[in-house]
């Protein structure tokens, strides 16, 4: 083998940050598939490169199972994304300030293999960009269209366009199906979008339980919530700006880089109301249905409602057997119920009346919504319990997660313990609630 680590710049959290590159990542070759696939195998986690700077270029146990964990949900639930092969403790260990609070301590060492067509990120292409190397940028440009488009002819401008605006689409569904399962990624820094749409780089992302728009679960973002669950969609247009002006000098005029934004826009806005529609069980969404929605959602808000159980319930419960108990499991605040509940009541009024003029008969429906509305996610204290016993040395947990996580979208009985609401002690709990990005 002739492993290499690659370079690339970024902006994080809305700053650029110049050089960083895989710091503690080593890609070892690609692979072709039977039906003739390529995937590029990379380590995270197996010591220092080129890039590291200060930092060991190790990775600890704890951040190891969840990138494992979690890409691999991820893909069950049908949302693009790097997938992992292994994860393997190394035996060392590794020094991390978890809380960045003068706390260091050991931790035990571990090594996850990701699989990707590409890893290239969006930073790759700002990193040249930022120094002048316009003839690189330009090389790298035709390099990934070549080799991860290989479905977009033409030549010169014209492809190159084309690729822009690929990119752009396949961030809005990306994007689109984070909200739709309610995943917040954590740190969406241009150095962790990748330029095949796919999620990238778990670090501290986190599942809605509650729903709550404005939640981050990354403890560095705090106070500015930049990455918040909302606004997600927002962020990756951000982003994808950073990427239109790294590229600029590539394209001689700035109209194919307007156009690819303005692609990311109606692909978002397309995505998202096939969300609507999916999740509430209709046909199609009108433009009445995104008030239905923004309400539902703001009553889960002030209701303080668990998402994924939620619409679970609207998905299993027949219209006609629609009542405020269809939905008794997914409260976390039992105090507010007396009061919310006749909002809910109204809700589902409209609903009904709603699904009534919806042309789907109801097994139609019901399938629709199951395959749209998850029974199982990645809840982040799931992820926690399977650490907490892995670092007793017992990995059992990990592989009952994994198995469950496989089928996010069917009922399997006897596992019902992992689609529970949050428990109380894991509201403030490190690996719960909280996530630095120490890992
Ligand atoms: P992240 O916030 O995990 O996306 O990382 C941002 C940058 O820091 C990337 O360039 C990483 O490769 C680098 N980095 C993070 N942790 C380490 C580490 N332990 N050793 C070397 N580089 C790291
Ligand atoms: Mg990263």
């Amino acid at each position: 083998m002739q492993p290499w680590a690659s370079n690339y710049g970024g902006h994080q959290f809305g700053h650029w940050a110049g050089q960083l590159g895989d710091g503690r990542a080593i890609s070892l070759g690609e692979v072709v598939d039977r039906v003739g696939r390529r995937w590029e195998l990379q380590l995270k986690g197996a010591g220092p490169t080129p890039y590291s700077r200060n930092a060991d270029g190790r990775a600890v146990l704890r951040s190891s199972i969840r990138e494992f964990l979690c890409s691999e949900a991820m893909h069950h639930l049908g949302v693009p994304t790097t997938r992992a092969l292994s994860l393997v403790a190394t035996g060392e260990q590794v020094i991390r300030d978890m809380f960045y609070d003068g706390h260091p301590a050991a931790e035990t060492g571990a090594i996850v293999c990701r699989v990707a067509p590409s890893f290239i990120r969006f930073g790759h292409f700002e990193l040249p960009s930022s120094r002048g190397e316009t003839d690189l940028l330009g090389r790298l440009i035709d390099f990934t269209i070549r080799r991860d488009f290989p479905e977009l002819r033409g030549e010169g401008a014209t492809v190159r366009a084309d690729w822009f605006g690929e990119v752009c689409a396949r961030t809005a569904t990306m994007i689109a199906h984070w909200m739709r399962v309610g995943f917040v990624h954590g740190v969406m820094n241009t150095d962790n979008m990748s330029i095949l749409g796919l999620t990238i780089d778990y670090g501290p992302y986190g599942w809605i339980d509650n729903f709550d728009p404005d939640w981050t679960p990354n403890t560095t973002d705090r106070q500015h919530r930049r990455y918040r669950f909302g606004q997600q969609p927002q962020v990756a247009h951000w982003n994808l700006a950073c990427l239109a002006q790294a590229l600029a000098p590539a394209f001689g005029s700035i109209e194919p880089l307007q156009a690819g934004l303005q692609r990311y826009v109606d692909a978002y806005t397309a995505a998202d109301r096939a969300n609507i529609a999916a999740k509430l069980g209709l046909v199609e969404c009108r433009d009445e249905d995104i008030t239905l929605m923004q309400d539902l959602y703001e009553w889960m808000a002030a209701a303080g409602i668990d998402m994924t159980i939620f619409f679970r319930s609207l998905s299993d419960t027949a219209a006609v057997m629609l009542t405020p108990e269809s939905f008794s499991d997914a409260w976390y605040d039992l105090t507010r119920r007396p009061t919310q509940e006749a909002s809910l009541r109204t809700w589902l009024d409209r609903y009904r009346v709603r699904l009534d003029s919806d042309p789907q008969s109801s097994e139609k429906r019901r399938e629709a919504m199951r395959a749209a509305n998850p029974r199982f996610v990645l809840r982040n204290w799931l992820a926690q319990q399977a650490i907490d016993r892995a670092n007793e040395g017992d990995e059992s947990e990990i592989h009952a997660l994994l198995d469950v996580m496989r089928q996010p979208y069917d009922d399997q009985p006897g596992r019902e313990r992992f689609a529970g609401r949050r428990p109380d002690w894991a509201m403030n709990r490190a690996g719960c609630s909280m996530l630095s990005c120490s890992s």
